[in-house]
């Protein structure tokens, strides 16, 4: 494995522009060698309650700095921090890829970039976030503002530590809330490095804090009373408990929750193409994807053809070294992880799938390392669990099917409706079907392209809100209505 030069000191909680230490801490591993990188907070209620009450001032109706500040410069700050973001973008990746496990390739061309995109496109917007007037009556003057939501809890899973966090601080911010993050507790450190830069920027005390630690960091923030929304992504299980905790409050939520995306491949694709798609959607990210194109629907005349070159593909896909730049498939997050995966593994087997291609754990580096073969199931049923269930590993299912009307039955049913792919050479075949499937995006002829004007999001237990684009701004504003008599 590559040694990392990285220097990386202990996690502190960012609270009210400080940093400041707690009194339990947790170890932080490298899921690649099993390596200890360093100890991070685990934060208490009372450390979750001085961040919320850090925001709220900071926050603080009209007189918080926050609010006090013009559109403009808000938007100027959130565009130095994308600066100061891509100006340390290679330190930034190679923590990602130490935290994370995923491929540096990954990291660097594709989560950190996105990055300094999402928050430079949020910066544009902070100026352009306005309400209307509505000409009802003569004898009035009708308006609306759009106005923050105010505090914000923003809880990030473990797949795309650093941009997920920015998929949600990025809007925040333009719409001039103040924000709690909390990453995940496998992957905190580029959050904390983000927020060095956030403090670099200029951002007034209060406006950004982050706590770590586990669910219980999570809870204490859905308990708060002073955090009006919960920004979510993570498994449909906890969204579920996200929402029974938010209950009593009425705290809006918006929740990014887990997949099973079905990607369909007409007989009449173009093969090729359609087998990369199909090899990226499962297995970049090391399938630990939430819009993961994890069933692959074939068309029985090209099943065969289809299966031969995808599983010669798969093979050469081996794990590797993340820090590599040539490697492609990473170290799953953690042991965890790991077993989950080998679980559903083990279910596809007794469910009588056919395995042919992985399957089995990779020991690397004297078997510390998380790592898994790429792994393809044959003959799996749409009733199977590896077929219903989403694994979050490289483990994809195929299903074979005949006709139009067969496959978007078999595709709508499951519980989630994250995302779905459709490859064909017939136009108006690919729009009936983008139509008929239950899924917040649709790709044709391609996977997995994802841009940050561009929402995305949820139907069914893959959640609600959208996040990215002009659409996530309505989920961190309210809308007020101003009646002037006229008359
Ligand atoms: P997770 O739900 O276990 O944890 C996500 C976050 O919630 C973590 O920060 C965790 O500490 C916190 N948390 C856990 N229990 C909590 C509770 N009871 N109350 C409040 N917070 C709590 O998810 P994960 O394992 O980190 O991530 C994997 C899941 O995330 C997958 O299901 C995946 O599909 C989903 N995901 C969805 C999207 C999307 O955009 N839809 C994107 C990435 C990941």
């Amino acid at each position: 494995m590559s040694a990392s030069k990285a220097h990386i000191e202990p996690g502190r909680l960012l609270i009210n522009g400080q940093w400041v230490d707690g009194s339990k801490t947790f170890e932080t591993v490298n899921p690649a060698t099993g390596a200890v990188l360093t100890s991070v907070v685990e934060a208490s209620a009372t450390d979750v309650d001085h961040a919320a009450q850090a925001a709220r001032q900071a926050f603080a109706d009209h007189l918080g700095p926050w609010r006090k500040m013009s559109a403009s410069e808000r938007g100027r700050l959130i565009w130095r921090l994308a600066d100061l973001v891509e100006n340390h973008l290679p330190e930034l990746a190679e923590l990602e890829t130490l935290d994370n496990g995923k491929p540096i390739f990954e990291s660097r061309y594709v989560d950190l970039p996105m990055v300094v995109d999402v928050l430079r496109y949020y910066a544009g917007w902070a100026t352009k976030i306005h309400g209307e007037t509505v000409n009802a009556f003569e004898s009035a003057f009708t308006y609306t503002l759009r106005e923050p939501v105010g505090v914000v809890g923003l809880i990030i899973p473990w797949n795309f530590p650093l941009l997920l966090a920015c998929w949600k601080l990025g809007p925040a911010l333009a719409c001039g809330c103040t924000v709690i993050l909390k990453p995940a507790e496998q992957t905190s450190l580029t959050t904390l490095r983000l927020g060095e830069l956030a403090l670099e920027a200029g951002f007034p005390a209060g406006v950004i804090n982050i706590v770590t630690g586990g669910p219980d960091v999570g809870k204490a923030m859905v308990a708060h009373d002073a955090i009006d929304k919960i920004a979510f992504t993570g498994s449909s299980a906890v969204g579920r408990e996200i929402m029974r905790g938010a209950a009593d409050s009425l705290k809006r939520i918006t929740l990014e929750l887990g997949g099973k995306s079905p990607n369909i491949v007409f007989a009449d694709s173009d093969i090729e193409s359609a087998v990369k798609g199909a090899i990226n959607g499962i297995f970049y990210g090391k399938g630990e994807v939430c819009n993961a194109g994890s069933r692959l629907f074939l068309e029985t005349p090209i099943k065969n053809q289809f299966l031969e070159k995808l599983v010669l593909r798969a093979k050469k896909m081996q794990p590797a070294d993340p820090l590599d730049p040539k490697t492609r498939m990473g170290a799953m997050v953690s042991r965890e992880q790991i077993e989950t995966v080998l679980g559903y593994i083990e279910a596809g087997k007794t469910e009588g799938a056919k395995l042919i291609a992985g399957g089995n754990r990779v020991t690397l580096n004297d078997g510390k390392g998380f790592f898994i073969q790429p792994t393809i199931f044959d003959e799996v049923k749409n009733d199977m669990k590896i077929a219903q269930e989403e694994i979050f590993g490289p483990v994809l299912a195929i299903l074979a099917f005949d006709g139009l009307d067969q496959v978007v039955e078999l595709a709508n049913q499951n519980p989630y409706g994250l995302a779905a792919a459709v490859w064909t050479r017939d136009v108006k075949k690919a729009h009936v079907v983008s139509r008929q499937l239950r899924a917040g995006t649709v790709w044709i002829n391609t996977y997995g392209l994802m841009d940050p004007s561009l929402p995305f999001g949820g139907y069914k237990s893959s959640g609600f809100g959208r996040e990215l684009g002009q659409n996530a701004l309505e989920h961190y504003t309210e809308v007020k209505t101003v009646w002037m008599n006229l008359g």
